[in-house]
């Protein structure tokens, strides 16, 4: 097949996939679990014939040959840890024809662990069309140029960035555009690819660029990445940079996030809840802020303490089981974050609802009577103790918390109690004590990435 014609094959199975997705939001939910087992049953059965790593884990729900979904439960939960010690056994790289090639990537680095992770052409397009469904129902528009801002990691070196100094003068290649590839080109604009090391003042001055010339543009970033920016304009009283929303994923996008970015940068955060190892898992819905899990991508679970499902209004570790990498199938695979499940949405969508995005479970502050803290910050009320300085909780043992900030270039007047006693009020009644000190370096990660909260004791 030539190159062309395996652009064309790739369109036309994408927008296959693009309009299932589209006929599966308005299906009922049993209909949509229904769907899922259907496509759990092909994974399961394919994954057991080419792994006897995985056939040996499956096996309580193969007991017949035709797995047995109520039995679900009994295959084992596959932790990071194991994962990475049975590296060369859980892969499989017999891929069948009908997922296209092979695709090898790099976890971020920001968990300290780097590690390969190879996936399926057809992970990517099922990644790509739900990320279109889910940019539909905010009503993106594709012709306006999204900048992505970004580590710039063996993943996005694979996407050749359209370079800003030369766009007046070159043409745009298609494949530096973005959106749907079955759009025409004139309804997709340029994507440019910065990386997350650029100063604010450089990736503000961009912004300007590439969204004053286009009536305004989309940027995709973390949320700490998007803080950042939201800090420095409000710092140096900068005018905020044209752009229509913030596309981000990465990191938990909290209330008070939001409420900075939309106040400092005057545009909303459209958030995806994803990981490195499964991809996306749900999507912030525009109708109740919530998030939405993909269903038709994999199945999440959110187990409680027992390692029975969450209830409504419960927290739970999120284990998931994406449907699409049969090159690193993640059977019941445990990605180390916590969330809240919910209930129905009220946008009637069937696909089931996660209140809130707890983040890493290793990153939760815990109190004296091991009850595990659930914090919201609240940005603006801590400036007025630590002025504009960058802080962070951390927890290097048991019933303590420290507070610890970073001086900027100015001199801040710290009112060290004021700062401890709102951290109380926000832990709600948390019980340990919280002292306050300064550090000399409280950066984001190379990938632009902000812990909030860290706890060091296991
Ligand atoms: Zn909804």
């Amino acid at each position: 097949m030539t190159e062309k014609h395996q652009d064309q094959n790739d369109t036309s199975i994408a927008q296959r996939f693009y309009d299932s997705l589209i006929v599966s939001r308005q299906i009922s939910s049993e209909q949509l679990n229904r769907y899922q087992q259907e496509v759990a049953t092909t994974l399961l059965e394919y994954v057991s014939q080419h792994s006897a790593w995985h056939a040996n884990r499956m096996a309580p729900v193969l007991r017949n040959g035709q797995p047995d979904f109520n039995l679900w439960h009994e295959i084992p939960v596959l932790t990071k840890q194991e994962l990475l010690a049975d590296y060369h056994l859980w892969r499989i790289d017999d891929i069948p024809q009908s997922h296209g090639r092979l695709i090898l990537t790099e976890s971020s680095s920001s968990t300290g662990i780097a590690v390969a992770l190879p996936k399926t052409q057809m992970t990517d397009t099922a990644t790509a069309c739900a990320g279109f469904r889910h940019a539909a129902l905010f009503g993106i528009d594709y012709r306006a140029p999204l900048v992505m801002l970004r580590s710039l990691n063996p993943m996005l070196a694979r996407i050749r960035s359209y370079d800003v100094e030369h766009e007046r003068s070159a043409p745009v290649r298609r494949d530096q555009l973005w959106g749907p590839s079955w759009l025409d080109d004139s309804s997709r604009g340029p994507r440019h690819v910065m990386s997350v090391g650029l100063s604010c003042d450089q990736v503000l001055n961009r912004l300007d660029e590439i969204g004053g010339d286009a009536g305004g543009c989309y940027l995709n970033t973390s949320p700490s990445k998007a803080l950042d920016l939201a800090d420095h304009v409000r710092i140096h009283k900068r005018h905020a940079p044209p752009l229509k929303a913030i596309l981000s994923v990465g990191e938990v996008a909290t209330a008070a996030h939001r409420h900075e970015i939309r106040t400092h940068l005057d545009c909303e955060l459209i958030d995806v809840y994803a990981t490195a190892e499964t991809g996306p898992l749900a999507m912030q819905c525009p109708e109740s802020g919530f998030y939405h899990v993909q269903s038709e991508l994999g199945w999440v679970e959110l187990l409680n303490e027992t390692g029975s499902p969450a209830q409504v209004g419960e927290t739970g570790r999120v284990v998931v089981t994406p449907f699409y990498n049969l090159a690193m199938p993640l059977i019941r695979f445990d990605t180390g974050d916590l969330a809240v499940a919910g209930a129905a949405c009220k946008c009637n969508s069937p696909h089931p609802v996660i209140t809130k995005i707890l983040g890493r479970s290793g990153a939760q502050l815990r109190d004296r009577k091991g009850r595990f803290i659930s914090f919201s910050p609240d940005f603006a009320a801590m400036r007025e103790h630590l002025g504009n300085c960058r802080w962070r909780l951390t927890q290097s043992f048991d019933g303590h918390v420290e507070l610890q900030y970073m001086q900027t270039a100015d001199e801040e007047k710290i009112n060290g109690p004021g700062a401890a006693e709102l951290i109380h009020q926000l832990c709600k009644d948390a019980d340990f004590d919280v002292s306050v000190r300064e550090i000399d370096v409280l950066g984001l990660t190379g990938g632009g990435k902000f812990a909030l909260t860290q706890r060091l004791v296991s």
